[in-house]
């Protein structure tokens, strides 16, 4: 219904019958998109969703390094801005003191698992805001289209998104449990 009053065109309509638009409650977790701006529910309380935000200001290279307050130019630099927000020189100087102190090698894997645990997070929100866009399209992992009727079906995506989600950063802990 929502697409049609929309009036969003090229949808297939037979997509329309027996849809009913799902009722607007969220659940723990939920994210959605209300008076322009984005809502996460967080231990009951409903609040701005400020991840993704996030994510875009550190894209941005400052022109000085927080740490050591030189010029970041090399492209270097903004590589490992992005992970450290510090310059390469700076990234260099940190990790030639670890590994003096035999400490580089836990340091490592700690970096490594936090990307890991960060992709998962980010691989969430991108399959929970696919879904929360359409009501009754999914961008799958392939790139595909997927459709299905009402909002049932998108109901049991996000649990199954959640499931998978959880699985992965259950095996990310064992991994990690594993490794000390
Ligand atoms: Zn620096």
């Amino acid at each position: 219904m929502r697409n049609l009053i929309k009036g969003k065109s090229g949808e297939s309509s037979e997509l329309q019958v027996g849809y009913t638009k799902s009722q607007e409650q969220h659940k723990e977790g939920d994210i959605w998109e209300e008076g322009g701006k984005k809502w996460i529910l967080k231990e009951g309380i409903k609040q701005t969703y400020t991840k993704l935000d996030k994510v875009k200001k550190e894209a941005i290279l400052p022109l000085f390094c927080p740490n050591c307050g030189s010029l970041m130019k090399k492209r270097l630099d903004s590589k490992m801005y992005k992970i450290h927000n510090k310059c390469f020189d700076c990234v260099i100087e940190m990790e030639t003191k670890l590994k003096s102190q035999n400490k580089f090698e836990e340091y490592s894997l700690n970096m490594r698992l936090k990307n890991a645990e960060d992709a998962i997070d980010d691989y969430e929100v991108y399959l929970l805001e696919n879904l929360n866009i359409s009501n009754n399209q999914y961008v799958s992992e392939k790139g595909e289209i997927e459709r299905w009727k009402g909002g049932q079906d998108k109901e049991q995506l996000a649990k199954e998104i959640k499931e998978n989600v959880a699985e992965l950063k259950l095996k990310l802990k064992q991994a990690q449990n594993d490794q000390t």
